[in-house]
């Protein structure tokens, strides 16, 4: 500390703590910066993607930072690994480290763990004779200091290519913060770009009108057509109000994101304000309510800025659904202002100008003929089985389409998402010769097939559907396929005596794996991805090594192969 803050606190200490604590509470991107963590990785901070970049089905929950396979992932602050998993998805080799102020650190796509954490997971591999595992530890089984290097950066599970997914958490409720708050950007003073809004008319629970909306697009700031923008008088609402979206990015010294914090002021009074600081991995889905849903499905990003009743996430600094009451010839200034996380602005200032004339008197925009509406339960018969649309399904109100033919239904609308999953139950009739866990039910967009995890009761097949599309019944009594990649049984390509096997199921997925090296369960690496399986051959023999693979997938359909070596 200098020496004039020094004596300011032997001035007038008590004083400074009380403007220092008011500081704290209302500032908390201030009361944020007095973390000092170390950098997760050791190269220059440079970031790809941002805390809260709207992604299919959730936000960003991290940053990702751009750093090739291999590198050393350094714990940001002292404490222990307090949960490890490896899995061929989702984050793939992935380490949670809690710290003892109370905030979790987690490193996502790790390609290797290194040092005592390595020798615990390859423990518990052998233990439990399972390559995915997930482990919760104790404070004294993996201690870490500031700075200590525990693995290194990868390409695991869902990433597309090697990069360091982290993320800040906090640690009772779970909840990721981000990042930038906490000193692990890098700052700037780049202001926002906004360059679209979009007019929507919405009913009085924040429903999203169909045909009545108009997107604008803004250049330099400004809008193409000068400060005013003009409705025609349809677009006052007798029973709805008038809401707004925007879309834009933020540039940054290595790269753009998303919106961070946005605001719309209507007469220079604040009607709705959101921000995002904070997002709980329980209402991260709702993104799908709080981004314009079927503008994203056909490319573009925009944040509303109004919500719907049954919108549940909590980013939203404002508590009512925002929008504005207008009527024939109204002339409301407003403004639209954007912030980034280093409280860089935007503004974008009209006049909204509702044209003389008649106003839109319709009462009811979703009639329940047409209509499933949110908030209520729908059972519906389908020829062969049954659908639940539960009371949280439905997002927006949904025109009622269903096509069956029996063995396959096709549900819904593509532009629309699901937050609780709708329940599916099909019956088949099944082959005596054949079991029911032969049989699950795929999806189709049109384009690709996927498996959906299909539990049976008595001859009907269920499923929790979280999208809206075709789901068949189909039946899958083919092995997965196993094909050696790197040897034969004389010769070896490639390091470090790692072999290498292609794995694949064409029909379903597969569910476990399994080598054995002279009948010993050996550890391995999967990813799906890749289709690649992978595992190290240690301890050589004298003679002929036996090599045994295992594949089964979630049909009960199992490949043995079998392969000898005499390669020394
Ligand atoms: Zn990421």
């Amino acid at each position: 500390m200098n020496d004039v803050i020094l004596s300011m606190i032997k001035l007038n200490s008590s004083k400074f703590f009380v403007i220092i604590f008011l500081f704290l509470i209302f500032h908390p991107k201030a009361y944020s910066q007095n973390y000092n963590f170390h950098k997760p990785i050791s190269l220059p901070l440079s970031i790809s993607a941002y805390f809260g970049d709207l992604r299919p089905n959730h936000f960003h929950m991290g940053i990702d930072y751009r750093v090739g396979e291999g590198n050393n992932l350094h714990s940001i602050d002292d404490g222990y690994v307090a949960r490890v998993r490896v899995s061929p998805y989702g984050y793939g080799k992935v380490v949670y480290i809690n710290h003892p102020n109370g905030i979790t650190s987690v490193y996502a796509h790790c390609s290797q763990f290194k040092g005592k954490l390595d020798s615990v997971v390859t423990n518990a591999k052998k233990n439990q004779k399972n390559n995915e595992i997930e482990l919760y530890l104790k404070p004294n089984d993996v201690p870490l200091k500031k700075g200590e290097i525990f693995a290194l950066s990868g390409n695991t599970g869902s990433s597309t290519g090697p990069h360091l997914h982290f993320e800040l958490r906090e640690t009772i409720t779970d909840a990721a913060l981000n990042p930038l708050l906490y000193g692990l950007g890098n700052i700037d003073n780049f202001k926002p770009t906004i360059n679209a809004i979009k007019i929507y008319g919405i009913s009085k629970e924040g429903f999203i009108i169909p045909n009545k909306s108009k997107t604008y697009t803004i250049t330099n700031g400004f809008l193409a057509y000068g400060k005013i923008l003009e409705l025609p008088s349809n677009f006052a609402l007798m029973h709805g109000r008038l809401a707004f979206g925007v879309s834009g990015y933020d540039s940054h010294s290595t790269g753009a994101c998303g919106l961070y914090e946005n605001r719309i002021s209507c007469n220079n009074q604040l009607i709705f304000h959101s921000r995002l600081d904070k997002v709980g991995f329980e209402e991260t889905r709702y993104i799908n309510s709080y981004k314009d849903y079927s503008s994203y499905k056909n490319g573009s990003k925009i944040h509303k800025l109004f919500k719907n009743k049954m919108n549940q996430l909590n980013t939203y600094i404002t508590n009512e659904l925002g929008g504005l009451k207008v009527y024939p010839c109204d002339s409301i200034p407003i403004e639209i202002e954007t912030i980034d996380a280093y409280s860089n602005s935007k503004k974008l200032n009209f006049s909204l100008q509702i044209a003389g004339g008649e106003m839109d008197t319709t009462k009811e925009f979703f009639p329940e003929s047409m209509y499933w509406i949110p908030n209520r339960k729908y059972q519906i018969e389908l020829k062969k089985g049954m659908l639940i649309i539960d009371s949280l399904s439905l997002y927006e109100p949904l025109k009622k389409s269903i096509t069956d033919n029996g063995t396959s239904i096709k549900i819904g609308d593509l532009n629309h998402a699901i937050q609780s999953p709708i329940i599916i139950k099909l019956l088949t009739t099944i082959p005596s010769n054949i079991s029911i866990e032969k049989y699950f039910i795929g999806y189709s967009d049109g384009s690709k097939q996927e498996y959906v995890e299909t539990t049976y009761d008595k001859d009907f097949l269920q499923i929790k559907a979280l999208k809206f599309g075709t789901y068949k019944i189909i039946c899958d009594t083919t092995k997965p396929n196993i094909k050696i990649i790197n040897y034969t049984k004389t010769n070896f390509s490639g390091s470090k005596k790692k072999l290498i096997w292609q794995i694949s199921d064409n029909e379903s997925k597969i569910k476990k794996y399994d080598v054995y090296i002279n009948g010993v369960w050996t550890p391995a690496n999967y990813e799906y991805k890749t289709k690649q399986l992978d595992a190290i051959y240690e301890c050589p023999s004298k003679n002929v090594d036996c090599i045994r693979i295992e594949v089964t997938d979630v049909c009960g359909n199992k490949q043995i192969l079998e392969s000898e070596i005499n390669f020394r």
